[in-house]
């Protein structure tokens, strides 16, 4: 894909989002769109980056390495949004800017022992399973706030924010109770932790992103209206 394309993907995305804001009195600036990049090669995503996307979503340590090392660490911002072993957790501190998927203290704690051996402050957000679904990775909503007050002990992570992934519904207008619910417990939590710098909530993806965006949402994370329908699901 050459870079008039990746434009003619991004332009129309980008003023959806800007047309959500205002609906909502919010300004578009305040808004990050995270492109969703599983399963899209290095060269496909390229012209993306240098048709202004300015962030990347990554799903699979191995995957997500291997394209921050072909394209180059400082041409975008990388973030990491899938389900995280521990064991990855020194991978994902050396590729990654933001890790969007933290749901358990244990992680957090050999994520925080990784950012200190790199001498970084690790910027986290708090994943959420909304909808308290077995088949999908977050804490608890009555956990986040313990979670959260065990975090803020560890010095070299930063949490910014919340994230979540609420149950599918074809009707986005269903999902808004699940992006009122998190953006309430983003600002539970804040005020309880003292966290200040805990203010982003990371939410919205294709099918629901105007709607996250009316909710509040600071960052979305938008994979198939920028890429096209994924080929292989991994
Ligand atoms: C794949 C994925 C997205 C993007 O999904 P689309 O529906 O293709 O926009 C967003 N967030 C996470 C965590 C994902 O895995």
């Amino acid at each position: 894909m050459i870079e008039s394309q990746a434009l003619e993907r991004i332009a129309p995305l980008r003023e959806r989002m800007a047309r959500a804001c205002r609906r909502a009195g919010r300004e578009a600036s305040e808004v990050l769109l995270i492109g969703a990049a599983k399963t899209v090669a290095s060269e496909r995503l390229l012209p993306f980056i240098q048709s202004g996307l300015h962030d990347v979503g990554e799903n699979y340590v191995q995957e997500g390495v291997a394209k921050v090392q072909r394209i180059g660490r400082e041409r975008a911002t990388w973030h990491f949004i899938g389900s995280l072993q521990r064991n990855k957790a020194r991978e994902a501190v050396t590729h990654f800017d933001w890790i969007h998927s933290v749901d358990r203290l244990p992680l957090a704690r050999s994520l925080d022992e990784a950012a200190r051996a790199a001498g970084k402050v690790q910027r986290v957000l708090l994943q959420v399973n909304l909808g308290e679904e077995s088949s999908k990775a977050g804490c608890a909503p009555h956990a986040v706030l313990e979670l959260a007050r065990a975090c803020a002990e560890l010095e070299n992570l930063q949490i910014e924010g919340l994230m979540g992934l609420p149950p599918y519904h074809p009707d986005a207008q269903m999902m808004r109770p699940f992006f009122k619910r998190l953006r309430r417990l983003r600002d539970e939590v804040r005020e309880a932790s003292g966290q200040s710098t805990l203010k982003h909530l990371s939410m919205g993806m294709t099918n629901d992103f105007e709607v996250a965006l009316e909710e509040g949402a600071t960052m979305v994370r938008v994979g198939t209206a920028l890429f096209g329908e994924r080929v292989s699901q991994k």
